[in-house]
Formats: C-alpha cells, structure tokens, sequence
C-alpha cells in the first residue's frame, strides 16, 4: 500500500467516525414478546417525547432527531423501565413482558452502561432484606458489611471502564447508581437498627458514619429522575426529619409518631433548606403531601394547616393542581358521606354509579385490581377470597383498573369470578384521584350506602 493511498484511507475512516460522534440523534428501537399494550412510549424525566407502535412482528423503532444526553425511560404499559441515550446511540431492546425486567436485554451502540444500569437493577432487587439481617450489627460492622457489598459493584464497574466503551456521563451515571444505593441504607440503618434489636432508643453513630453526606448532590439536574438517587433523597429526608424533631424539637420517639402534622411541617421546612433543583423539589414536596394526605387521615384543619405550609414553601409546584385534588378527595372520602359520584362498567357494558352499588348492599367492601399486573391480581384474589369466607357479612366488589374488556372478561371467566359484582374503569386517572387510591391493598367500607372507611387496607384493616 503506498503512503498516500494509506492517509487517504485512514482519513476517510478517521471521517467516518467523526461523522457517527457528531450525529446528534439517536435511535431506539426493539422487539417486546407478549406485549401488554400496543405502544411504546419514550420519556425524558416525566414529559412524552415520543412514541411508537408496535407491528405485525411486535418491533418498534424511535428514531430521535436530536438527543439530551442522559436517563430517559421508555413505557410499555403497565411497565417501564430506564434507557441511558447519548448523541449517535443505535440502541435496540428485546423483552419478554412475562419477566418484563428479567428479560430486558439491549444491544448496539450504547448497550455497555444500558446492561450495566439494568443488571445493577436486578441485583439490587433483593439486597434490602438482606441489608436488613445485618442491622442489629454495631455501626461500624454495618458499614463493613455494606462497604463489601458496594465494592462487588464498584469492582463490575471499574473492569466496564477498563474496556474504554462508556462515555464520562455515563460513567458517572453508573457510579451515581452505586453511591446512592448504598446511602439509602446508612439513612435506614438507625431506625432499622433500633427494630432489629427491639431497643427504645436510637443507636449512637460515630462521628463518620455520616460521611457520604458532604458528596450528596442537592441540585444535579441530570439524576432528578433517577431511582436510585431519588430514593436516597425521601430516605434522607425521613431520617432528617425524624433526627431534627428528636434533638432539636426535643419531641420523643411517641411524639414524632403521634404528630404528624408536625412532623410533615417539619420536612417541609428541611426540603425547601436543603434542595435547590427545581423539579426534585417539586417531586420532594408532592411526595411529602401524598404521604400525609393520603395515609395519614388527619383531621379536616390539620390537613388545611399542612396545605397552607406546602402552597407557603412550593408555590408554583407543577403538582399542584394533583395535590388538591387529593386533598378534595379526602374530605369527600369522609365517614357517613356518600361515594363520589363515579361511573363504572358493568359486564353487560352498561354504566354503574359506585353509589347505586353501595346502596344495594347492607355492608360493601370496594377493592381494586389491575389485569396487567399478574402477581398483585394473584395476590388480591386471593385475600378476597380468605376474606369472603372468614368475614361473610361483607359483599366484596371489584373494581378493576384500565384492563381491556376483552381481557377482563376473560380474566373474571378464567377466574371464576362472580360477574354481578365485578365492575371495571377505563378512567383510572379519574377515579384514582376522586377515591384517593395510593396502592392497590386498599379497600372501601360502606355500610347502607354510607363510607364506613374509605382508607382500608386489604391485609391489615380485616
Ligand atoms: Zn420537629
């Protein structure tokens, strides 16, 4: 080969690859066995940026013009999941939505950190019980222990970034995955601890233990939707708040249970302190007025005097209009009223209000299910069906969530449900808000029509 010809060729190559690292889109694309709806929909933190429709074959493909680099998440309903993108990724996923996450492979340009992320994921599925086994240990053997768990995954990292395929972003991305996950148990070893060994009082931590906390990151945009770091941030600001209302509000462990306005008030305050990005604290503050709105159940005034503090340090939260509907919900949901006024199909497909079937029974139990979520389906029908035998003067009523009709009624065939009691919604959002279901254990109590309890628990108020 002569030596022009050579530079000729290495330049075009040289070319090629300047031309692939400059392209500033991406492309996603893939395969879902047994898909559960007919869509795939990506999304950049919580906004849609775009959507596909699966074919004949079950493929997908999005193909972004331009790309933010960073965590997205792609949605095939009911489940997600997190796709890392960089400008010039070529990224294709399989799955089996029987083991949606289990079976989640990618391949292409990108699939290092994306395999990474998901395989971190999996493993760190079952890690909290067994976190949780170590913490009657001392602080110093527990951090032991958690120190050797993290440095597994350190170790998994660093070989990664020995092979030279991941980015700096995306190193820091996977790095971030690993330090938050192993704060969140140090923010829980206290309380953990103090259970596991069933003493009264919290347990002394060296002046270390802490440490982390000067590398916590209040204002990192890029990992405001992240799970991992997210998570850290209520874990962290649980236990703030808990420690603050101890040592600085001189409250017992007795008083921090029993006032929760208090305490909740007291959150508040340490957010709007510590955090300065805007959607994590928008995030933050909403998940604080979920938690007390909605399990809670203070009095009308104390949940008037929590709004009035939240509206004082957030504004313009853009949870907002969410936050007071749930908090009407609330005062609807009240003992003696009536249910909201709230339709719902019957098997032959003709609407229902819920109060109609209220009325009909002398004590009713509402619960709610969703066809596409298998294990809590399972789980529900069969606490119903204990719960129909051991408490008979209970009529219970299912109300299920956003299943196709096809599909539900072949579920309630498949499951020999009896069809006069069983109802479905294809307004989840609606009715979600308006009978203020935070998870899928609750159940409604009405007795002549009448809210007897409209926050029961399934498992725990029978
Ligand atoms: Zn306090």
């Amino acid at each position: 080969m002569n030596k022009p010809l050579l530079y000729s060729f290495l330049v075009a190559l040289i070319g090629c690859s300047t031309i692939e690292k400059k392209s500033p889109g991406a492309f996603f694309a893939g395969e879902i066995v047994n898909p559960t709806s007919p869509f795939v929909v990506l999304f950049k933190d919580d906004i849609a940026i775009d959507s596909a429709k699966l074919d004949g074959d079950n493929r997908f493909s999005i193909q972004l013009d331009t790309v933010e680099e960073g965590l997205y998440h792609f949605d095939h309903s009911p489940e997600l999941q997190y796709v890392y993108l960089e400008k010039g990724d070529s990224l294709m996923i399989r799955l089996n939505t029987e083991d949606f996450d289990e079976t989640l492979i990618f391949s292409g340009k990108g699939e290092e950190i994306n395999n990474f992320l998901v395989e971190f994921f999996l493993s760190t599925e079952s890690e909290p019980a067994i976190v949780y086994s170590y913490s009657q240990l001392g602080p110093e053997e527990f951090s032991h222990i958690l120190d050797s768990l993290k440095n597994i995954k350190v170790n998994d990292l660093n070989d990664l970034i020995m092979d030279g395929t991941l980015s700096d972003r995306a190193t820091e991305m996977a790095k971030a995955s690993i330090d938050y996950n192993y704060y969140i148990y140090k923010e829980k070893y206290p309380f953990w601890n103090r259970r596991k060994t069933g003493k009264g009082n919290i347990q002394e931590l060296p002046n270390n233990f802490y440490d982390y906390r000067k590398e916590v990151d209040y204002n990192n945009k890029s990992l405001t939707y992240h799970r991992y770091y997210y998570n850290f941030m209520k874990t962290h600001f649980n236990n703030l708040s808990y420690m603050g209302c101890y040592t600085k509000c001189n409250d017992t462990h007795h008083d921090i249970v029993k006032n929760k306005l208090h305490f909740n008030q007291h959150k508040l305050k340490l957010i709007d302190s510590l955090v300065i990005e805007k959607n994590l604290r928008d995030n933050l503050f909403r998940n604080v007025a979920m938690d007390y709105l909605i399990s809670v159940h203070d009095t009308h005034e104390n949940n008037r005097i929590f709004l009035n503090d939240f509206h004082r340090f957030s504004g313009n939260n853009s949870h907002s209009a969410e936050i007071e509907a749930i908090y009407q919900g609330v005062n609807n949901l009240q003992p003696s009223n009536k249910l909201p006024n709230i339709s719902v199909f019957n098997t032959d497909g003709t609407l229902v209000t819920l109060q109609e079937i209220a009325e009909k029974e002398k004590n009713a139990v509402f619960y709610f299910w969703s066809g596409t979520q298998r294990s809590n389906f399972q789980n529900i029908l069969t606490r119903v069906a204990q719960l129909s035998e051991n408490r008979p003067e209970f009529t219970f009523i299912g109300i299920n969530c956003n299943t196709d009709v096809v599909r539900w009624q072949s579920l309630l065939s498949a499951n020999q449900l009896d069809m006069d009691r069983q109802f479905r919604t294809d307004d989840f959002e609606n009715l979600k808000n308006a009978l203020v279901i935070g998870g899928l254990n609750k159940g409604i109590i009405t007795k002549d029509g009448r809210i007897v309890n409209a926050f029961a628990d399934l498992y725990s108020s029978f």
